[in-house]
């Protein structure tokens, strides 16, 4: 075994052929530790549930849609032979009902915990199952048990002490280790999740506790671009690219990466690799601390639905650094990060992503203390290292709300 960690997320494991990809990438080149997040968009699925079963709409189609979409998976990949990933599929979404039908908690965050982490169970397992089909020696790991975190539901803090000497504990040398990314649970044996697209995160800390000599994620684009394929016509492949630039680019919302990655990497100076399944003689992008970014290529950034708040005093009292503070924390106890902020003598104008779970009741609080308007379905672009003559084009037909610039970076909202 390699001691290389690799991770697979929703897009590596779409369908039973891309199931049959990951396990030719395992048998090619032997990873020590591979972590997987859910099939394709079934965390979305199970976040239906969740809304359907607090809205007090039926449950039941939407546990269908995502036991079917399963089924098919798990047929494509064994046939008529007995395998463990369908019992245990039923098992987990017997589970599920069980609990949406008992369960007297009224916490969204904390419903949201004990029923979406199963995308990632039913994923590891079918996986799994495929693997030992396949004759790979398996550990399966149980990240429930391993990542130990806070039960500060949908964004909790792992443990950091605990979960390495549990995961180095847990290791077996001579196999393939494969564990869920996203999930982790309380010592009270909740389940909880770090964070939407959180897998990457738990793959860099689990690489930090192996010391691995390499993190790996696998996407279904050939590494990191200069802009998203899915908004943007031809971007260019980035070969190479510093630490500093990735978490800089994580943060202004690149989805290439989940924002906290770079941490854990940085710390025992492990590369992380972004390279594509679908070509896997590709190189991909590195990411490391020997790169200096030269800033020859604009990259761009792009993030829809944002909301725009702005806050005004009542009696024009001035926005000074208390009541700056008093926003800061509201923003915290709502799980929040502010994506752009703008202050003026009596108002402050800030944007975040619209998540109406959180927003509406952030709202709420601020219209206790401040006369509040706002503005939803906005879009951020980020441009680092721009060009004024880009800007133009940029610039045409749109309606522009905020614009600020640095040296390296600049951020446009619009409407
Ligand atoms: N399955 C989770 C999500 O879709 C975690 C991840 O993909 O990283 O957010
Ligand atoms: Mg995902």
């Amino acid at each position: 075994m390699k001691n290389v960690v690799y991770k697979f997320g929703g897009a590596a494991l779409k369908s039973a052929d891309s199931i049959k990809n990951i396990e030719q990438i395992i048998a090619q080149f032997r990873p020590k530790l591979v972590v997987v997040s859910a099939m394709a968009k079934t965390t979305n699925a199970f976040e239906n549930l969740v809304e359907a079963q607090l809205s007090g709409q039926n449950t039941e189609p939407y546990l269908d849609k995502i036991r079917r979409f399963h089924q098919e998976i798990i047929s494509g990949l064994f046939e008529e032979e007995k395998n463990g990933a369908e019992d245990n599929l039923n098992k987990v979404l017997d589970y599920c009902k069980a609990y949406l039908k008992h369960s007297k908690n009224t916490s969204y965050d904390e419903i949201y915990d004990q029923i979406v982490p199963a995308g990632e169970l039913i994923s590891s397992k079918i996986l799994g199952a495929y693997l030992q089909k396949k004759g790979h020696k398996l550990n399966w790991l149980d990240a429930r048990k391993i990542l130990k975190t806070d039960n500060r539901f949908r964004k909790a803090t792992p443990d950091i002490v605990f979960s390495k000497a549990e995961l180095v504990n847990q290791l077996n040398e001579a196999s393939t280790n494969l564990i869920q990314g996203f999930i982790g649970g309380t010592e009270n044996n909740l389940m909880t999740t770090i964070g939407r697209e959180g897998s990457d995160y738990s793959a860099a800390l689990f690489a930090n506790f192996t010391d691995a000599e390499e993190l790996v994620v696998w996407k279904d684009v050939d590494g990191v671009l200069n802009a998203d394929p899915r908004y943007f016509n031809a971007p260019n492949l980035i070969p190479n690219m510093s630490y500093k630039e990735a978490i800089e680019l994580s943060y202004y919302g690149a989805t290439i990466i989940h924002p906290k990655t770079i941490q854990p990497l940085v710390e025992k100076n492990i590369p992380l690799r972004v390279r594509s399944f679908q070509n896997t003689e590709n190189e991909g992008t590195t990411i490391d601390s020997t790169t200096e970014f030269d800033g020859s290529k604009a990259i761009y950034i792009y993030k829809p639905n944002q909301l725009l708040i702005t806050l005004e005093s009542e009696d024009l009292s001035f926005f000074g650094e208390s009541k700056m503070s008093e926003i800061y924390h509201s923003l915290f106890e709502h799980k929040l990060e502010v994506n752009l902020v703008q202050n003026s003598a009596v108002n402050c104008s800030i944007c975040i992503d619209n998540d109406p779970h959180k927003t509406s009741t952030l709202i709420e609080e601020f219209a206790k203390k401040f006369k509040v308007k706002y503005n939803e379905n906005l879009e951020l672009l980020t441009v680092r290292h721009y060009q004024a003559k880009l800007l133009e084009e940029l610039l045409l037909n749109k309606d522009l709300i905020i614009e600020q610039k640095t040296r390296s970076t600049l951020k446009l909202l619009f409407k």
